[in-house]
């Protein structure tokens, strides 16, 4: 038989707050003490001050007082979690235009290469025909690391010479995927945040350039984020909000020890749609987002 699976190794946040070993018999009276100790902990979370305060204010409504046990306290607390994260739990919308335009932004190394060979081999897998682009075209490394990608995603790849115009090779893909009636193009960018007034211009250029093809594209502007970097998740949505159009987020790297609340915090300030969750190197490891796995995780 296989081996039973490992119990998760990062604790949540009620194992922090009660231990592990906590007796399911124990029951604590939800006060404003226990409410702060939980709000302290969402922010801890990455939740952030207002969304912690939001949850654990629904939390208590019409239940000061009651003495809970810790299972009813945690089923609570994922209830209010799961609430505020399934209207943003969307898988990335398909349109029947052809090309759909699919521009992937975010800084650098926080997976946009990687989700793009995974998501590559997700359209693929659903009988859609994919070109990539590879428009980060100063960074060698993520040229070559796209390419690689898209061998194993059997996807053709477009690259031009190191330096060169992004929106010239925007262009140039958005002819070929016409030219072979391709379903998707998915746009890798620059994420250098060093130069946010050259980035902004990079990218409005490849947007005006691709507009000339098809007045309605970007048809998606997929917003990469790593949940590793906590909070800073926050001010990445904010500074490529006002880059180009986010239509909707993929947090990568939930396989490690980060439990992604910032999450919460930014579906609860954006409501911007989460459409799939990182959950490793491999090209398999890009999941739909579920709320209720996510919050029963977060909770733990
Ligand atoms: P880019 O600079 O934004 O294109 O980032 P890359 O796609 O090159 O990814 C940076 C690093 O993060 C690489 O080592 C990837 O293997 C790793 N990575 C990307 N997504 C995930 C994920 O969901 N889980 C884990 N564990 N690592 C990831």
């Amino acid at each position: 038989p296989p081996p039973a699976p490992e119990p998760s190794a990062k604790p949540g946040l009620m194992g922090r707050m009660f231990g592990t070993a906590q007796p399911p018999v124990a029951r604590r009276a939800l006060d404003d003490a226990m409410l702060e100790e939980l709000e302290d902990l969402l922010i801890q979370a990455d939740m952030g001050v207002e969304t912690a305060a939001r949850v654990t204010a629904n939390m208590a409504e019409g239940r000061l007082g009651r003495r809970l046990s810790v299972p009813e306290i945690k089923a609570l607390l994922s209830a209010e979690v799961a609430r505020i994260m399934e209207p943003v739990a969307r898988p990335m919308p398909l349109y029947p235009r052809r090309p759909q335009v699919v521009l992937v932004v975010g800084v650098n190394g926080s997976g946009k290469t990687t989700t793009i060979g995974k998501l590559a081999s997700q359209f693929r897998a659903a009988g859609k025909s994919v070109v990539i682009a590879a428009g980060d075209t100063f960074r060698a490394a993520a040229v070559e690391q796209l390419q690689i990608w898209g061998d194993r995603a059997g996807v053709p790849v477009m690259t031009a010479p190191q330096g060169s115009d992004p929106a010239s090779l925007a262009f140039d893909a958005m002819t070929r995927a016409e030219a072979e009636g391709a379903d998707l193009l998915l746009i890798d960018t620059a994420g250098r945040l060093q130069n946010r007034t050259d980035l902004m211009e990079e990218l409005a250029k490849i947007v005006r350039v691709i507009r000339k093809k098809d007045a309605t594209a970007p048809h998606n502007t997929i917003l990469v984020l790593d949940a590793t970097t906590g909070q800073n998740a926050l001010s990445q949505v904010e500074t490529f909000q006002k880059l180009a159009d986010v239509t909707g987020l993929v947090m990568t790297k939930l396989d490690g020890t980060a439990r992604g609340g910032v999450l919460v915090a930014l579906a609860d300030r954006f409501g911007l749609p989460i459409h799939a969750i990182g959950v490793g190197e491999q090209i398999d490891d890009l999941a739909p987002f579920d709320p209720q796995d996510f919050a029963t995780a977060l909770v733990g």
